[in-house]
C-alpha cells in the first residue's frame, strides 16, 4: 500500500533535506513535484491541487526558508496535510454498534470484495470486540455467493441466516432481524447482492433493505484497484443509498494509494478499514496517522 507514492516523495524529501538552506523557489519546486507524485499516484486532480496549496500557504506562514531545519519542516507540513486529508470524524474505524442488535448493511458492486469484507468483519467483532454476530446474504440471484458467506462463517466460527429459497433480499433482511433479536446477537450484517455496475434494480434493492433494516452503519466496500473510479462510485452510492463508511479492498496491490486518498476529500466519508489480502484476518482499520508515516517513509 502506498509504496509507489512513497518512494516519489522519498525522492523529493531526501533532495530537500539535504539542502541546508531553501529558497522559495526550492518549496515551489518540490511541491510542483509532489503535486505530479500525486497525480500518477492516481490521486484526483482538485484535492491534488488543494493539498499542494494547502502545504504551500502553510509554508508561506511559517516562513520555512528561514528555519533551521527548513527541509523537515516542509515534511512535517505535508505528514500534517496527509492526516487533514485521510482523516475523518471521531476513533478511526469506530462502529456504532451499541443498542443490541445493531444492523450492519454492506453494499458495494460485484466482485469488490463486499462478501469476503463481511465476513472479515465478522470476526473481527467477535475476536477482537467479543460480539455475537449473525451474517446475513440478500443476494438472491447469486446463489453460489449465499452459500460463500455460509461457509465462511462456519470458517471463522460466525452463525449465518440459513438460506430460504425463493425469499426476497427485504424478507431476509427482515427475518435477520428477527433472528438476531431472538438469538441475542449484538450485531447483524447484511450483505447486499452486487452487481457490475451500478443499476437502479441495484439501488431500487439497497435502498428497499435500508428501509426496513434502518442500518447504525451502512459500508461501502470498494475495490482500491480501481483508483479515481473507486471514488466515483462511493460518491454515487453515498448519492443513492447514504454510506456512513468506505472500505477499501486490494490495498495490498495498490502501490499508488490514489483512491485511499481521494476518497474523504470528495465524497466526504471516511474510510473505515482497508482489506489487504484474501485471509479472513488482512483488514486493518484506516488510521491516518499511520498511513501518513507509512507514506512519508
Ligand atoms: P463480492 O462479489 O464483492 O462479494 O466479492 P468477494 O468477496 O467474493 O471477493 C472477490 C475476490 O476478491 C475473492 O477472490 C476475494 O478473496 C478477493 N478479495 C477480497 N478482498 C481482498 C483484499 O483485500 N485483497 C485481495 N488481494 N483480495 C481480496
Amino acid at each position: 500500500m502506498f509504496e509507489n507514492l512513497s518512494e516519489r516523495l522519498g525522492g523529493v524529501f531526501d533532495r530537500l533535506t539535504k539542502q541546508g538552506a531553501l529558497s522559495e523557489e526550492d518549496v515551489a519546486t518540490a511541491l510542483r513535484e509532489v503535486r505530479v507524485a500525486l497525480l500518477e499516484a492516481d490521486v484526483s486532480l482538485p484535492v491534488a491541487r488543494d493539498f499542494v496549496k494547502a502545504v504551500q500557504e502553510k509554508a508561506t506562514g511559517q516562513a520555512v526558508t528561514k528555519s533551521i531545519t527548513p527541509g523537515q519542516q516542509v515534511v512535517k507540513i505535508v505528514h500534517d496535510a496527509l492526516i487533514d486529508v485521510l482523516k475523518g470524524e471521531g476513533e478511526p474505524g469506530a462502529l456504532k454498534i451499541d443498542n443490541p442488535p445493531a444492523p450492519i448493511l454492506m453494499v458495494g458492486l460485484q466482485g469488490s470484495g463486499k462478501t469476503t469484507t463481511t465476513a472479515k468483519l465478522a470476526k473481527r467483532l467477535t475476536d477482537r470486540d467479543g460480539k455475537r454476530v449473525l451474517m446475513a446474504s440478500l443476494d438472491v440471484n447469486r446463489p453460489a455467493a449465499m452459500e460463500q458467506l455460509a461457509i465462511l462463517g462456519m470458517q471463522i466460527g460466525v452463525d449465518t441466516l440459513p438460506i430460504v429459497k425463493g425469499e426476497d433480499p427485504v424478507a431476509i433482511a427482515k427475518r435477520a432481524k428477527t433472528q438476531a433479536g431472538l438469538g441475542g446477537y449484538d450485531v447483524y450484517m447484511l450483505d447486499t447482492a452486487g452487481r457490475l455496475h451500478i443499476d437502479e434494480e441495484l439501488i431500487a434493492q439497497a435502498a428497499a433493505v435500508r428501509d426496513v433494516a434502518n442500518p447504525r452503519e451502512t459500508l461501502l466496500v470498494v475495490d482500491g484497484l480501481t483508483g479515481q473510479d473507486a471514488v466515483n462510485v462511493a460518491t454515487e452510492f453515498d448519492d443513492k443509498i447514504g454510506v456512513s463508511g468506505v472500505v477499501l479492498t486490494r490495498m495490498d496491490g495498490d502501490g499508488r494509494g490514489g483512491a485511499a486518498l481521494s476518497m474523504r476529500a470528495v465524497t466526504g466519508k471516511p474510510i473505515k478499514f482497508v482489506g489487504l489480502g484474501e485471509k479472513m484476518d488482512a483488514i486493518e482499520t484506516f488510521e491516518p496517522e499511520r498511513i501518513a508515516g507509512r507514506i512519508l517513509g
